[in-house]
Parts: C-alpha cells; sequence; structure tokens
C-alpha cells in the first residue's frame, strides 16, 4: 500500500501544480478559466503536433520465468482524441502501465494504466510450459522531439517497476506514416462534443457480411442505447461520443473452435480463448487497431454477429459481446465494466481458466478486496460504521444452488446443445439469485461480503449483488459505479 501510494503520490504532485495555476487563474481575472486551459494547450502544443501515436510490440513470455517486450514499428494515426489536459493517469488501475518521457528533459508527458491479453494468459496452465506472444499497442500524443517509452509492470506488492524501454524519434523514417484505410465508414451513433472533452467510444462489429450491415447498425445502435439506461453511464450521457465503424466480413459468424466452426470475419474475434468457451476475442490486435484507426476513440465495443453466449473485456484495450444471445444486455454491460473501469469478476462460483491456487494477496482493482488490513479498506468511506465487517450473508444457501447450476451447465455445454437451453438455465438462476440476494438483511449497504473474484473465501465484494456478480443487470454495486466515474471524470477532461 505504501508503494502503491508513493507511485500514486508522484503523480498527483503534477496534477496538484496543474490545478493550483487554475485555482491561482480562477481568483484572478474575469474569464481567466479559459486563459488557464489556453495555458494547458499551449503547453500540449509545445510537445505534441495534435495527431496520435501508436506504438507496436510483440509481449511474449512463459509465465513467471520470461517477460519480452519485442518493438514491431511506431504508426502515426490521425488526430489526437483526448484530453489535452488531463494527461497523466492518477487511477491507478492495471497490471501494466506505461510512461512517456521528453528524452531531453526527462519529464513525463504521458502516462496511462492498462491490461492486456498476454497478462491473463499467464494466469493460465498452458503458459508455465508453452512460450506464446501477443500483440499489443500504446497510444498517445504524436511527440515534436524523441521520447521514451517505459513500460512498467505491477507487482504483488502493488508497485509498478520497469519492465521494458522503448525509445521513439518521431521524425525517424521507421514511422509508418501511411494513410489510414477505409475512411468513409465511420458513422455517429450520437455526439455530445469534440473528442477532446468527450469519452469517445468506438462500436465495432465482428461477423456481419456486407449484406448484414443494416443488422449491425440495428445492434449497435440497440445495445449503445442499453449501456445509457444503466446508471452511472445513464447520468453520464452527457459526457460520451459513440461512433460505429462498418467491417464487413467475408464469413457471417465468427469462430467456435469447440463447436468444429470456423469462419473468415473482419476482426477475427474467437470463441474458447484461453480454454474457456464463452470466452471471445480477438488475437489479431494490428486489424482491430487499423480498423479502430478511422475514428477518435478511447474505447472499444466489439460487438459479435451471433447467439452463442460469450464476450471478454480487457481494461483500456476492448470489450466484446455476442449479440443475439438471452443474456446479451448483461454480457454487454458486465464485459464493458472490465474494458472501462478495470472491474473485476465479483463472482466466484463459475468455471474460469485462470490458476486459482496462488496466495491471496491484496487485488489493486476496485471492487474486491483480500481485507487483510481492515483500517484501509478501499470503499470504507461508502460503509455504514453500524454494518459488521466482514457482512453475513445467505452464503452457504447461495453457494448449494449455484453448485446445482453449474453441474446442469456443465451437462449443456457437453452435448453441444441448442443456445435456448443454457439461455433457459440462466434465466432459471437468476430468479432464484435476485430476490434472494436482495432479501438478505445487509443488501442495501456497502460492506466486505465473502466470495469474489473467482475465490469463494479470502476474496470479499462490496455488495450482496452486482452486475459484476450476478446476471442481474440492474445496477453497478455503489463502489463499482464510483470507480466508473472516475474513470468518466479523467477522460472527459473533468
Ligand atoms: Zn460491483
Amino acid at each position: 500500500m505504501d508503494v502503491r501510494n508513493r507511485v500514486g503520490g508522484a503523480r498527483r504532485s503534477g496534477r496538484i501544480l496543474a490545478l493550483t495555476s487554475c485555482v491561482a487563474a480562477l481568483l484572478g481575472i474575469p474569464g481567466a478559466p479559459r486563459a488557464a486551459s489556453r495555458a494547458l494547450e499551449t503547453a500540449f502544443d509545445a510537445w505534441s503536433d495534435g495527431a496520435t501515436l501508436r506504438l507496436d510490440y510483440q509481449h511474449a513470455g512463459l509465465a513467471g520465468k520470461e517477460e519480452i517486450f519485442a518493438l514491431d514499428g511506431p504508426r502515426r494515426e490521425g488526430p489526437w482524441p483526448g484530453s489535452r489536459a488531463n494527461l497523466v493517469d492518477p487511477l491507478n488501475l492495471g497490471p501494466y502501465r506505461f510512461e512517456v518521457r521528453d528524452r531531453a528533459t526527462n519529464r513525463v508527458l504521458f502516462a496511462q494504466g492498462f491490461a492486456s491479453i498476454y497478462g491473463e494468459w499467464e494466469e493460465t496452465d498452458e503458459a508455465q510450459s508453452v512460450r506464446r506472444s501477443f500483440h499489443e499497442s500504446l497510444r498517445f500524443p504524436f511527440p515534436r522531439r524523441p521520447v521514451q517509452v517505459d513500460l512498467l509492470r505491477r507487482g504483488k506488492d502493488n508497485a509498478f517497476r520497469a519492465a521494458a524501454t522503448f525509445l521513439v524519434d518521431p521524425a525517424s523514417p521507421a514511422v509508418d506514416r501511411g494513410p489510414v484505410t477505409g475512411r468513409g465508414s465511420v458513422w455517429t451513433i450520437f455526439e455530445n462534443g469534440p473528442p477532446e472533452s468527450k469519452v469517445d467510444l468506438l462500436v465495432l462489429g465482428d461477423g456481419y457480411t456486407s449484406a448484414q450491415m443494416s443488422v449491425f447498425h440495428e445492434d449497435a445502435r440497440r445495445l449503445a442505447a442499453l449501456l445509457f439506461t444503466t446508471p452511472p453511464f445513464q447520468e453520464r450521457k452527457a459526457d460520451f461520443n459513440v461512433r460505429a465503424i462498418d467491417t464487413p466480413s467475408e464469413d457471417s459468424g465468427v469462430d467456435r473452435p469447440s463447436d468444429g466452426v470456423f469462419r473468415r470475419s473482419a476482426l477475427g474475434v474467437t470463441y474458447d480463448i484461453f480454454g474457456s468457451e464463452r470466452y471471445a476475442l480477438t488475437l489479431d490486435n494490428r486489424t482491430l487497431r487499423e480498423a479502430a484507426a478511422q475514428a477518435p476513440y478511447e474505447f472499444i465495443e466489439i460487438l459479435i454477429n451471433g447467439e452463442k453466449y460469450g464476450g471478454g473485456g480487457i481494461y483500456n484495450l476492448f470489450a466484446t459481446c455476442a449479440t443475439r444471445s438471452g443474456s446479451t444486455p448483461y454480457i454487454f454491460v458486465h464485459e464493458f465494466g472490465h474494458h472501462f473501469a478495470a472491474l473485476a469478476d465479483e463472482y466466484y462460483t463459475s468455471p474460469v481458466a485462470y490458476d486459482t491456487a496462488k496466495e491471496i494477496v491484496e487485488p489493486w482493482e476496485p471492487n474486491i478486496t483480500a481485507f487483510l488490513d481492515p483500517p484501509s479498506l478501499k470503499w470504507k468511506d461508502l460503509v455504514d460504521p453500524a454494518t459488521p465487517l466482514p457482512t453475513p450473508w445467505g452464503k452457504e444457501e447461495f453457494d448449494a444452488f449455484e453448485a446445482k447450476i453449474q453441474e446442469r451447465r456443465k451437462a449443456i455445454r457437453a452435448r453441444h446443445a441448442p443456445e435456448a437451453e443454457m439461455d433457459a438455465l440462466f434465466k432459471e438462476e437468476l430468479d432464484w439469485t435476485k430476490p434472494f440476494l436482495a432479501r438478505q438483511p445487509h443488501a442495501s449497504r456497502v460492506g466486505v461480503f465473502e466470495g469474489a473474484g473467482y475465490r469463494s473465501k479470502g476474496l470479499y465484494r462490496s455488495s450482496t449483488d452486482c452486475i459484476m456478480f450476478t446476471r442481474n443487470r440492474d445496477r453497478f454495486c455503489p463502489v463499482c459505479a464510483r470507480a466508473i466515474e472516475r474513470v468518466i471524470d479523467w477522460v472527459a477532461g473533468r
């Protein structure tokens, strides 16, 4: 915790300076806030030409033994879509972080936390014995002078340590300055202002053929509308722009290897990631980034044309969601929570691909805790002093019910039953869990409820129910909602 605060403290001091000048301007001459924001713009313009630099690399290794970051190359993209004032990310989220420093002055110009598919793969059994590599990208404002990009990785003590360094000379012929292809297929779902003062969400489709583009448009509009009827996104809709890009696929649908189904889809999304049938991602990062570069974006949602239950979400990378599953509304919002605010899964009863035999340390995610140090509980300020910690709830009864559901779920998957059977099982599950959790004595309170993050014991969540815990998509718990709002405030430049 100390080390984590030290990292945060260093970043905060940079922000305090910026804030102090704003406050001084506010207290001074009328019209000064505009002067202050002009000062920040000038500071930004001094080091960036306003375009986006994308730095591509391969992230490879063998769990716990090797981790290699090998340069692919820098790419010039379109205008920088992010804030020109909020540049050094203070959110302290993600297992990785990168910092861009001016080579001449060593000043940190830009920093951002992120998660990666490599980081998730590293937790699987396969990663213990097989080397794999994943293509990744870092995006930041295009610098005018040479910069050093430091990649940092979070340790078990939650502190970030240097893992690799890339040097980038923006004038080098190695920078790919080729035009971004396919312009013209970008369309707007809704727009509330210029990209630099809004959160820019980009919706892409995979497994939609040219003839199915109207289906993609319908799905994109339907699911964007759904996200913005879910608090706290609902109340913060004015802070967002949502755009979409048509990326037609040769075939309809995406790869489903465990069903023996393979498709030529535009973005390469596939189910069965890391042996988990419902986990759907694309590993073709370059194709995805080249497609996305047509529009301003900070967050990406990939809609999968199909009915099979599935999706995924990686912090600051992208989220995916099957569009015609009975659980689509829940999957969409839940996976977006991972992607947008680095929220952890609060559930613990369903099978996952990760090795959970490791010792328990305090997770960095905002919505789960090991509760090893009660006085420093991260959501302590939201807890009523009268609420007992840990907070009792009907865990045994819940676990007994869930054990039966998981057995039936496995059986349905084993015989490749029609998707409708799985939908019916999930409905039956929700019809029981939703009222059960709502009638727990501390259901309306923030507390410390045991069972979270794939662990029945030793990890805790803050509420009886949440979109990150069950398929009840009525609400994010107050702790998750706060984490989402913090990201909105930061990205929208507030
Ligand atoms: Zn939650």
